[in-house]
Formats: C-alpha cells, structure tokens, sequence
C-alpha cells in the first residue's frame, strides 16, 4: 500500500466529521488537507485534524495479542488469545446465564463494528449489556430526541446554522469542541454582523469571544431557563397556535409545569443567577426572532436532569412551531466522530438495531427473523455506570472493553478499577499499548486505527461518510468487526461470515429497510444503499439519511404513532449532590481546544501540546485565595469518590464558587491526573448520563 494519491476519510474526532485528504508522501510522511468536497469542512480542519498526520506512528501502537499468564501478559498467537475469548465468555454465559457477560465500546467505533458487536450480543449471545462511552456524552439527546419526536431524530442540518438569525449555543464551547463548525458560524457573523450569537454557559468560554450575549447561569439550571422562555412566548401570545393543535400534544401540561416555578422572569434569573436585563433580552429576541436554531451539548447532556434540559429547549421550539424549517431548530451536537453510527446500529443497551425498539415485540421479532438469530435480547441492557457496578457486585463476569480507556473517563473511575480487579474475564481491544485500561485486561487485542479501518461514520447532521484506510495494518493488529466475528464463530454462532466491511454495510442496509413501513421507514431507511458492490462501497460519497432530507418534520408529521410531537412537562430540579461545608465548590469538567479524550492518540502529536502542556485547576482568583492554593503551584481536588492533582490556573473564565478540570490526562501521563476519579456517578434517570458537569469538591495544598 505504496501511494502518493490522496485518499478522502474522515476525521475520527469531534462529530462535525470533517472530510479529510490524507496522502502518504514517499519518506513515510503522512500529509494531511481538508477535503474541499465534504459538505461537513468544505476544505477547512481544526488544528487537531490538521495534526492527524502525527498521530499515525507506531510508538506506543499495541501490535500484538497478549493473554495474562502468572500474573503477567505474554504474547500468543491469534487463535490462541481468540480461543481464551470465545472459550471464556461460552463459558460464563454457559453457567451463568447471558446477563453475566457485557461489551462497553466506544463512539470510535466504525459503524460496521459496532453492527457486529451489537448483532453478537443482542441476536446471538441474548443480552442487551451492551453499551458505550457515547453514554458518557449524548444519550441525554437520544431519551430527550425519543421522547419529543417518537425517534432519536437530529431534525436540522449544519446549513441551518448559517441560515439562522439567531444561534443559541448552550452548553457548549463550540470554539474549542467543534472547532470548524464555530468557524461557520463565525463567518457568517463576519458576514451578516445583526445575526445575534447567544451562549448560555456557566464559563466564560473561548466561544463567548464572538457572542453579543453570554448568560453565565449558575451550574444546573438549564430548565428554570427554557421553561422561562415558554412561559414567555406564552405571556407574550406567541405559541404557534396553528402547529402546536395540528401536529403536537401535551402543551398545556408542560406550561403548567413550567408555571410552577418560572412564571417570573426575575425569578428565573435568581435561580440561575443571571442579570434579569439580560435574561430578558434574550427572552425578547428568541420571541421575535423567527429563525432560532438552539445547539447544544455536554453542558446540557452531562446531568442528573439532562433529559430534561433537552426537553425544555426542543418545548420552546416546537410552542413556536421552529423545527424543520431552514434556519431554525434544535441541534444535538454530538461528542464523538460516530456517536450517531452507534445508534444506528443499536449500540446503546437500551436500543435496537435500525432504530428500532428494544421494547416492542414486533421489532424484536423482525430484527431476530432478519438475523436468523437463536435468540433476542428481551430487555434493556445496563448502561454504562450500572454496567460497572454490576462488574463490582459479581453479577457481571465477562467484559469486553474495545477502543475506549474507561479507566480514566468514567465517573468515579476509582470503580472501574475496583470492578475490573474482580471481574473474572476482562477483555481489551485497543490501539494503545498505554491505555491504562490495559493493566486489568486479562486478554489484550490489537486493534486497527485510523488510517488503517475501513468502513462508515455518521456525523452530528445525520451524514454518512467514509473512513478509508490507506496504511498498512501494523504489526499483528486486526479490524474490531474481524475479531468480534471470529469470537462469534469459536462461540459456535451462525450468520458472522463477513469478510470485507462493506458485506457487513450491506446487511446493515438491508436490515433498516426490513420489514420497515410507516413512520420508521420513512425516517430511518438506507434501502438506497443496499447492494452496493465494492467499487460503490469504495466510493460512496457522504450523505445524509434519510436520503435528500437535510431536514424533517417541516411537514410537521412526527414519529409519535399518531404523528404528533410531544412536549415534555419539565419540572426544575437542583444537581442530584450541591455543595456543603466539606465539598464547598462545584467541579466542572470538559475538553481542551487540542486534545481528544484520553489523549492515547492526540498526545503523539507534540504540537498538541503547545496549547496546553499539562493538566490544570481553573478557579476564580479570590477563591483560590480563600482555599489558600496559588497560581502555578499544584493542588488536590477531592470529592466523596476521589482525589486528582493538577496545577492551579486562573483562566479567566470561571466564576466563584466553581472550578474547571479538562477530562484528559491520566496516570498514564501525570500521576494523581485522572478527574474521572473525583467524578460523581450520579445519572440522569432516563438516559443514564452521568452528571459530570457537577461534583461538589474541596480543593487544598498539595
Ligand atoms: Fe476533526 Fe472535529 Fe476538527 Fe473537524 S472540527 S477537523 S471533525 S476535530
């Protein structure tokens, strides 16, 4: 695989899923352009996309199967680390029945991937304990998504956020997290200056820099906020009466709620802590502003009410009749380059494949019919953190961790060590041979990384694209879907003879158009791809699904069995722990502009760490002061689940009472680093998203 031509994939990080060029340069270099034809980037990259080139070498790169042996990982063959798998997990499901055994993948896995490990464990193995770190940062959006639409429905397009008079960022440093869609909105303010940019955020962002409003609301307080704005396009006469009694239910309920405690804006702006004047404002101008789109992210997802905060901002859209219309909107921004792929395929454990339902007999019928499978899971799985406090408790035995380090980015991480410590099998499929996951492996897999995998992602607006190897597998190193398959067949399974991604795309496709009428299929149906030989595979150019809709509902039919949307009665709530005399501050938690996750790939790249070299505190001046902790000097945060160490900064953009930790430094690269350790597991009841937006810590000398 010698070539000097430019190969068109995908940047595996963020989920605007920028297009990208990659050519491999006669010295072994990699060269790294945007691809000027992606409707995603139209030719930009993000300073991390633009490393990518540097990230690709082989340092530290795991190459080869290794099984714990005496204590110790010792290299073996591929059938026999295969053989210690399959024969492990036969085992335990064997005598203690398919709950005992989980996957925990990953938002990095292709799309074919995860469409093998969840037709493994949900058609073959029989259990639904199969989740992903896409928990960690979006699964507020999918519950919220189900409930308002009937189906986990991004409704807009990216184009939406150039067509608007108005964005509303909320919870989100898009300048920092998804850089080259800021850059969008930037041009378009450079362009059309009275287009109003409005960012609700605890912290004074990087993002903040272009807004002419920032609401810096009191950590929590996102549904006091919208139901505010609801009672005031109420107060104010401006429900869009028409569309909500044609195409919604469910109003009058939610008002009520809202009423209860948001009636009064200056109340609203005391619980969130806001200048009233300027709530107000931004009540005004969302009112008479027709074209709105309200993006938002892990500020809102990563909560105990996270389902709700979603709600509460699609309620205000839908009372105005602002959905599927150029320019107008809510807007998930998703974390991860395929967090949408994921659940295409079902990979949450409480989803199905093909958008289909878990919870419906019917569509588990047609998805075991389809599979020809022995079996299909009954029930939702365990999400993430229950996943790992079943691990802790015995009840699950087996897991299979692939292309994530959840030893570093889960709540209360200490857990995961506990859990893993105990756990009879523990499997690791990995790229890195640093990820500190890899201590607890009792089998260590080599896996393929970009560059090297082939297959499909989706980005936050529904497009599919392409990831396209064009290096070498190094060293033994295999395809997750590959091992995952030969796992299936040592288990004695039928129905994983695929041999090339695209074969396994093909039964993805085939299976969304399955049985699949009515609503279902007109939302979620890739019937147009279905058949595709390898040359089309090859070049399948990136597109949205459904095919030729950038947007939907517009018609105003929703995925509700009686094609109405719902508005969701939101009641307020404080953060499930608030601070006391022990844990007096609030620990935020978030990405730098530079690094990706646990950094096992972006900390190759020694420009990365040119922004930001190490790990940090951020805390307000007079409370670093009033902790007795000085700039520059290290301290130690804690909280009721664990300790971290890092340098204290004072960024400039937090507020009293609050601090501010990145999510991406680890043991493996700074002692005492890890802030999934001081995390608290506390989940939102419908998603089970863990609240890392709100820890209540104390910091001191260290
Ligand atoms: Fe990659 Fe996101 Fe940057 Fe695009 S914006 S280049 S997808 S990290």
């Amino acid at each position: 695989m010698t070539t000097c031509t430019p190969v068109k994939t995908t940047c595996p990080y963020c989920g605007v899923g920028c297009g990208v060029e990659a050519t491999r340069l006669p010295d072994g270099a990699i060269r790294i352009a945007g691809d000027a034809k992606h409707p995603a980037n139209l030719g930009r990259l993000c300073v991390k996309g633009s490393a990518l080139g540097d990230t690709v070498g082989l340092d530290q790169r795991l190459l080869t199967p290794q099984v714990r042996q005496d204590g110790a990982l010792a290299r073996v063959s591929w059938d026999a680390a295969l053989d210690k798998v399959a024969g492990g997990l036969r085992a335990i499901v064997d005598e203690h029945g398919p709950d005992a055994v989980a996957l925990y993948v990953s938002g990095q896995l292709l799309t074919e991937d995860y469409y093998i490990a969840n037709k493994l464990m949900k058609g073959y193995v029989g259990s639904a304990n199969i989740d992903t770190n896409s928990r960690l940062c979006m699964s507020s959006a999918v519950a919220g998504h189900k409930r308002a639409f009937g189906e986990d429905i991004v409704p807009g397009c990216y184009e939406d956020l150039e067509l608007a008079d108005m964005v509303v960022l909320v919870g989100s440093n898009t300048a920092w997290c998804h850089p080259i869609l800021f850059q969008r909105i930037a041009r378009l303010k450079e362009s059309r200056p009275d287009m109003k940019l409005v960012v609700i955020d605890p912290r004074r962002t990087a993002t903040c820099e272009l807004a002419d409003l920032h609401l810096p609301v009191k950590p929590g307080t996102d549904v006091w906020l919208f139901n505010g704005l609801l009672c005031h396009l109420a107060s104010e006469g401006l429900i869009a009466d028409d569309f909500v009694t044609r195409h919604s239910a469910g109003l009058d309920e939610a008002l009520a709620a809202a009423h209860v405690d948001c009636a009064d804006p200056l109340q609203v702006a005391r619980i969130c802590k806001v200048d009233p004047q300027a709530l107000l404002g931004f009540y005004r101008d969302f009112a008479a502003t027709r074209k709105v789109v309200t993006a938002f992210s892990q500020g809102v997802n990563q909560s105990s009410s996270g389902t709700d905060k979603v709600n509460s901002i699609i309620n205000c859209h839908l009372a105005t009749g602002r959905i599927g219309q150029p320019g107008m909107g809510p807007f998930s921004l998703t974390g991860q380059p395929n967090a949408m792929g994921g659940r295409e395929v079902g990979g949450l454990a409480n989803m199905l494949a093909a958008h289909l339902d878990l919870d419906k007999p019917a569509h588990r019928e047609a998805v075991q019919t389809f599979w020809d499978a022995p079996r299909i899971a009954s029930k939702p799985g365990l999400k993430a953190v229950d996943l790992f406090s079943a691990i802790e408790a015995g009840t699950v035995k087996a897991v299979w961790i692939i292309a994530t380090n959840p030893l570093v980015s889960m709540p209360d991480a200490d857990q995961v060590r506990r859990a893993l410590d105990k756990c009879e099998l523990v499997v690791v499929s990995d790229i890195s041979a640093q990820a500190d996951t890899n201590a607890y492996a009792d089998v260590l897999l080599p896996a393929l990384g970009w560059g090297e995998k082939d297959g499909t992602v989706t980005n936050s607006e529904r497009r599919i694209s392409r990831q396209r190897a064009f290096l070498p597998a190094p060293g033994e190193a295999r395809a997750d879907w590959r091992v995952l398959c030969e796992v299936a067949k040592r288990m004695g399974y039928d129905g994983f003879d695929f041999t090339t991604p695209q074969a396994i795309f093909d039964e993805h496709a085939r299976l969304s158009a399955f049985r699949n009428a009515g609503e279902t299929a007109r939302l979620f149906n890739l019937s147009h791809l279905v058949a595709l030989d390898a040359v089309q595979y090859e070049a399948l150019a990136p597109q949205q699904w459904p095919q030729d809709q950038p947007r939907l509902f517009g018609d105003g039919r929703f995925a509700h069995a009686d094609g109405r949307a719902r508005f969701i009665a939101t009641a307020p709530r404080t953060p499930h722990n608030l601070p006391d005399e022990d844990f007096p501050l609030v620990l935020n938690t978030g990405r730098v502009r530079d690094q990706w996750h646990t950094m096992t790939r972006t900390g190759k790249a020694a420009k990365l760490s040119g922004h930001i070299a190490e790990s940090f505190i951020d805390i307000h001046p007079q409370d670093a002061l009033l902790y007795s902790v000085r700039e520059g000097e290290l301290a130690r945060i804690s909280s009721r689940w664990g300790a971290m160490v890092a340098r204290v900064v004072h960024g400039g953009g937090i507020a009293r009472g609050q601090v501010f930790v990145p999510i991406h430094w680890s043991d493996a690269n700074a002692s005492d680093a890890r802030v999934g350790a001081v995390v608290n597991p506390v989940v939102d009841p419908v998603s089970g998203e863990p609240e890392f937006k709100h820890t209540p810590i104390r910091i001191e000398q260290f």
